[in-house]
């Protein structure tokens, strides 16, 4: 069996990549393990050093980095060039923290000394998405091999070659062999992966089919995981918002690596009075960005990653229109090469359509009518996700109130598109998974936390 990188811009074959064995999955697990029994003893400024060296490694590649997602996978080249240095980000971010969040705490008890102590757990299996083919992996990569762990990478069967890229500037970066490795090879493999007793925990950034698969298997093996899964994030716009604003943010989240992103704003839930107006301009700036070649400077939308998702998209949006929905721009495959999908509004989405009650993982904003604030919230949370939320209003002391009490969300951000920052952590509930990645609660998800106790 073998792997194919197909450009969706061109539905040219990059490179077909053999896959690994089961046998040969087996000995690179083994070898990482081997790997880690003398990583766990490195101290945090070894650590720190070598993360330091990732990240300069990955400055010193970006447009390569950036050229070959936007092979693999359509992503406009500028995204690219700013996802890698997020990468580096990360990379220093926990090289700069990690021992402080990890260190010793001390507990008054009847001991002579007791405390909580905050040991790695071993080899940890990423299970990682195309949409984001470094940033996935390095927001787990970083912690990971900080919290004195070592990875082994399963990533998307269509970015085989981010996947080798990833690896090797681990390499280059001055890390011990094996500590972290890519295995190329396809979902259908994964269960007998799972069940080897060295990968200790699992962790999975995907759609919410994959992460209930994946956190069966993991669960019946007493295994660790965290999930990052889909959502349908609502951005509530209330009657005093500035509506041009809202309508920039919410254009440029819902279109955010071609719409597909987990945390792209994909349901704006709008109160009645100001709806017309919101539409007006929300429309307006959708229809001024511009999709094309994705290596081109100027364009906003590359095509999607894979012809079947922008399939699947267009017959979401079919079907929402044959329940009532009304397409106001886009919705039409374009004709040519390429999985382009066009910015797409939908308006008088309702509960019902496939755009109100799924994610929409593409360039399509489906608006819905609220009468009142609180029947806005009502519908924001009338969702089985519960990744991230927005609230537009000049009143900030309502749009916080709002952001923290109401919205059944990881996140809720006030007059701001939800993204994400290494500092702060990043998840969600019901249907868009558990646990945290990035700041402090990232780094804590793959660790023992160990009581000691000395009488
Ligand atoms: P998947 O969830 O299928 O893929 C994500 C990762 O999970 C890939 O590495 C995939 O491997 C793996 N995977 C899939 N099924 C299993 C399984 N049963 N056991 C173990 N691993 C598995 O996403 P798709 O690419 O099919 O995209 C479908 C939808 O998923 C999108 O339209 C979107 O809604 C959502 N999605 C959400 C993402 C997010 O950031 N939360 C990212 C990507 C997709 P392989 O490629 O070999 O199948």
């Amino acid at each position: 069996m073998s792997l194919k990188s197909i450009n969706p811009y061109n539905g040219k074959t990059i490179k077909t990549y053999k896959e690994h064995s089961l046998k040969e999955i087996s000995d690179k697990i083994k070898e990482t393990h081997e790997a880690w029994l003398s990583w766990r003893k490195t101290d945090f400024k070894e650590r720190a050093l070598l993360m330091q060296n990732l990240s300069a490694a990955l400055k010193n590649s970006k447009e390569s980095l950036a050229k070959m997602m936007t092979e693999e996978m359509g992503k406009p080249y500028k995204a690219g060039i700013a996802e890698v240095e997020k990468c580096a980000g990360v990379c220093d971010y926990y090289a700069t923290h990690s021992k402080d969040f990890l260190k010793d705490q001390l507990v008054d008890t009847d001991a002579t000394k007791s405390f909580i102590s905050f040991q790695p757990l071993g080899v940890v299996l990423a299970i990682m998405p195309w949409n984001f083919p470094l940033w996935q992996v390095f927001r787990f990569l970083a912690p990971s091999l900080m919290a004195g762990n070592c990875g082994i990478l399963k990533h998307a069967s269509n970015v085989s070659g981010c996947a080798l890229a990833i690896e090797n500037l681990v390499i280059a970066a001055g890390f011990p062999a094996h500590v972290f490795q890519s295995i190329l090879v396809s979902s259908k493999k994964v269960n007998p992966i799972i069940e080897n007793p060295l990968i200790k925990a699992v962790t999975l950034t995907g759609s919410t089919f994959a992460g209930k698969m994946v956190a069966q298997k993991a669960a019946s093996l007493i295994k660790k995981s965290v999930l990052e899964l889909g959502g349908s994030d609502p951005y509530l716009i209330l009657e005093d918002a500035d509506l041009d604003l809202a309508a920039e943010i919410c254009v440029n989240s819902r279109l955010i690596n071609s719409g597909q992103s987990c945390i792209s704003a994909k349901r704006f839930i709008v109160i009645k009075t100001i709806e017309k107006e919101f539409i007006r301009l929300f429309k307006l700036k959708m229809s001024k960005k511009i999709m094309g070649n994705p290596l081109n400077d100027k364009t906003d939308i590359g095509p999607q990653a894979r012809e079947d998702l922008r399939e699947e998209l267009h017959q979401q949006v079919k079907k929402s229109i044959k329940k009532g929905a009304k397409c106001v721009l886009g919705g039409v495959i374009p004709k040519g090469k390429g999985a382009f999908y066009p910015a797409t509004i939908l308006i008088n989405v309702k509960k019902g359509m496939p755009a109100y009650d799924e994610e929409l993982f593409g360039p399509v904003a489906a608006i819905i009518s609220a009468k009142n604030e609180e029947e806005a919230i009502k519908i924001a949370n009338d969702t089985s996700f519960g990744l991230g939320s927005a609230v537009f209003t000049k009143d900030l002391i309502k749009g916080e109130r709002i952001a923290k009490e109401e919205l059944q969300a990881g996140s809720a951000f006030v007059n701001e598109l939800v993204k994400s920052d290494a500092r702060l952590p990043f998840g969600g509930i019901n249907q868009s998974g558990y646990g945290r990645e990035l700041s402090a609660f990232g780094i804590h998800e793959f660790v023992n936390i160990k009581t000691v106790y000395v009488k």
